[in-house]
């Protein structure tokens, strides 16, 4: 299928093609036309498999063939229509972005002689001054970008007016679950008009989140894409066993690799994120951290010059890393193996992205074998172990677990979380694995 086919305006095909999509992904081939006919959607995918386009063509161009005109009493501004609700500030300042590059021949486009209105976002996130984001709201927007947080702060001073609200997209639900947001998720839905379009994306589908859909959606399209597979085929995955204490020198060992251009090393721990940088700069390889407890700008400065290819190497933890979108990454690097295979997978999806291909080199130590065997039994193949490297230890493995916790573990249902052992790994590495 091309972009043509999907009935879409020529100010949008002229923006992905200038993006240079010369097809729809899955997602978007499947969600478009039904978006564009003003249905609800259930779409089960994760970044990375084209969503945010999917959602944001439809979206613009219904904002754009139905205008509205401005509220009638009070301000005068032009209505909010649109809400996108987004888990972290990253994926609200990408998902903005998006909304700004696909959108950006509107303006140029002219339907008798008069040029379309170009269609205005803003992005609200906690973290930073309020101010500028309640001048954006002031000065009236079609789209509204934002993480729970903020949002229920501005909406709390009377600053948001979601009367006349037509589409709210929540993404990323199970991550919202995960972060613990669901609290606030619904206390947004509740200020919101029932009539409207609602989509929904969630990588898995624990109960909450199938409960919530069954509240909020009505008669919804169901769109499920699989990148799991997908994105362990494109990877070139491999692992090296060694022992904890030889982790460090085996990365600067690894990272001597010149085809290693832009690296993103995932560590358990903000703490482990921020000694890894500076065991790095020690051994004169450059490196950023990013992670919760960094300042908003010193988040967006690490990405920034990891995007523009100032740093080579990107240190983040799970949380941090989410749904960060840079094309270009040859290497995904687990200094530590993740406790949940899904974060696997999630992880080494930052490379290989776009149909690029990309590398994906595991550390891990006897503690972590059990890891391993998850991940593989996930992604149903074993990662090619590397025999010969400087730092190789031969330590057995822990020792396997028993059977009858093995059965309920291959019982849970799809992308629920484990229900064996959760406690005892939890306690060792916090929920997901990102302190
Ligand atoms: P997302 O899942 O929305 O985070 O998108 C992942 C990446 O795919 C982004 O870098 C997009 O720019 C890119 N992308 C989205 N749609 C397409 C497409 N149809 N063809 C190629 N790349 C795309």
């Amino acid at each position: 299928m091309t972009f043509d086919e999907l009935r879409l305006i020529e100010p949008l095909l002229r923006a992905v093609r200038s993006e240079g999509y010369d097809q729809p992904t899955p997602i978007q081939e499947q969600a478009i036309p039904h978006l564009l006919d003003g249905r609800d959607l259930m779409g089960c995918a994760q970044t990375g498999t084209g969503k945010t386009a999917a959602f944001a063509l439809p979206i613009l161009q219904h904002l754009v063939i139905t205008p509205r005109g401005p509220n009638p009493v009070g301000s005068g501004r032009r209505p909010i229509r649109v809400l996108v609700l987004t888990p972290t500030r990253e994926l609200a300042t990408q998902i903005g972005d998006s909304f700004a590059t696909y959108g950006k021949l509107i303006p140029e486009h002219k339907v008798q002689g008069v040029p379309l209105r170009a269609i205005r976002h803003t992005v609200i996130f906690g973290g930073v001054g309020q101010s500028p984001q309640a001048q954006a709201l002031k000065t009236g927007v079609d789209v509204v970008v934002a993480t729970p947080g903020r949002l229920l702060d501005l909406a709390g001073q009377k600053l948001l007016d979601f009367s006349r609200l037509e589409v709210f997209v929540l993404d990323e639900a199970d991550r919202m679950l995960d972060m613990g947001f669901l609290h606030d998720v619904r206390r947004v839905i509740a200020l919101l008009p029932s009539k409207r379009q609602t989509l929904m994306f969630s990588a898995t589908m624990p109960k909450d989140i199938a409960d919530l859909a069954g509240a909020i959606l009505r008669d919804p399209v169901r769109v499920a894409v699989a990148p799991p597979a997908a994105t362990v085929d494109a990877v070139d995955q491999s692992v090296y066993h060694v022992a904890h204490g030889d982790k460090r020198a085996l990365l600067h060992h690894l990272l001597g690799d010149p085809s290693i251009t832009r690296a993103l090393i995932f560590t358990r721990t903000k703490h482990g994120a921020n000694k890894m940088v500076e065991s790095l700069g020690k051994a004169h390889i450059g490196a950023q951290a990013i992670h919760g407890n960094k300042s908003q700008s010193a988040r967006e400065r690490a990405l920034a010059d990891f995007k523009r290819g100032a740093t080579r190497i990107l240190v983040a933890t799970d949380i941090a890393a989410r749904g960060i979108d840079i094309d270009g990454i040859t290497h995904v690097i687990n200094f530590e193996l993740p406790n949940i295979p899904e974060t696997y997978v999630h992880r080494i999806g930052r490379t290989a992205r776009a149909g690029a291909s990309g590398h994906a080199m595991s550390l891990c130590e006897p503690e972590e074998r059990e890891f391993l065997s998850d991940i593989e039994r996930l992604i149903r193949r074993e990662i090619p172990v590397v025999p010969d490297h400087p730092f190789r230890s031969t330590a057995p493995a822990a020792a396997p677990r028993p059977a009858p916790q093995q059965q309920q573990r291959n019982n849970r249902g799809g992308g629920e979380r484990r229900a064996t052992t959760p406690q005892a790994r939890r306690r060792r590495y916090g929920r997901n694995g990102a302190r």
